[in-house]
């Protein structure tokens, strides 16, 4: 999972009712795992070497990847790992794909992570800078007794969700640019699967924003 942490240290959590479902139930609601080509792989390197070189500050990525090539990054850098990372790629929508031209990186525990106070500024600048910006917010989870049982798709946590709708996407601010076309996309890494995280919650997203 991954949350805002809060002034206290404490982990912020409003739940909601689709938050209160079980991980496994909510997630049939989000597309299968993605299908990645073996062409994906070429960012493997390049992601690989920004991410070393971020240390939380922002790391260009160049030349720049395509969304599919950044996730395949992701993947191949956090897929044997037993913590959670937080990855967030920074770029523009071209055609129907993300061309990611850096990242900034955090890393958790065992079951969870956080992203810095810098990361969430660098989030909120690139979506107010150009109406075509995206942003790609990717975590893993480390293999655990379930996957280990069931081989399963990645499976969002309740937090997950809540830290998705209440957290990132409902700050005033961001919803702004989100009517203007900027978009925040979540995938989540796990089992060696990536899956794009989308909840019945995130469908009422455009009723919220017609609200404010
Ligand atoms: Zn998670």
């Amino acid at each position: 999972m991954f949350y805002i942490p809060t002034a206290t240290g404490t982990t912020k959590n409003e739940s909601s009712s689709a938050s209160d479902w079980p991980p496994a139930l909510s997630s049939y609601f989000d597309p299968k795992p993605m299908d990645f080509r073996p062409t994906d792989a070429v960012g493997v390197l390049r992601v690989r070497r920004a991410i070393n070189q971020s240390s939380g500050k922002f790391a260009a990525l160049r030349p720049i990847v395509n969304r599919n090539a950044f996730l395949v990054g992701c993947l191949d850098y956090t897929e044997h790992s037993t913590i959670e990372h937080l990855i967030i790629g920074f770029g523009g929508r071209y055609g129907t794909t993300t061309k990611v031209s850096g990242l900034m990186h955090a890393v958790g525990n065992a079951n969870s992570v956080a992203p810095t106070g810098a990361m969430l500024t660098a989030i909120e600048n690139n979506l107010r800078s150009d109406f075509k910006t995206e942003v790609i917010i990717f975590h893993n989870h480390p293999r655990n007794w379930f996957n280990i049982l069931f081989d399963n798709a990645p499976i969002a946590s309740g937090q997950d969700r809540a830290v998705l709708l209440k957290q990132l996407i409902a700050p005033q601010s961001i919803v702004r640019t989100l009517l203007n076309g900027g978009r925040v996309l979540f995938y989540l890494g796990e089992n060696g699967f990536v899956r794009r995280i989308y909840t019945p919650e995130l469908l009422d997203i455009p009723d919220r924003l017609a609200e404010t």
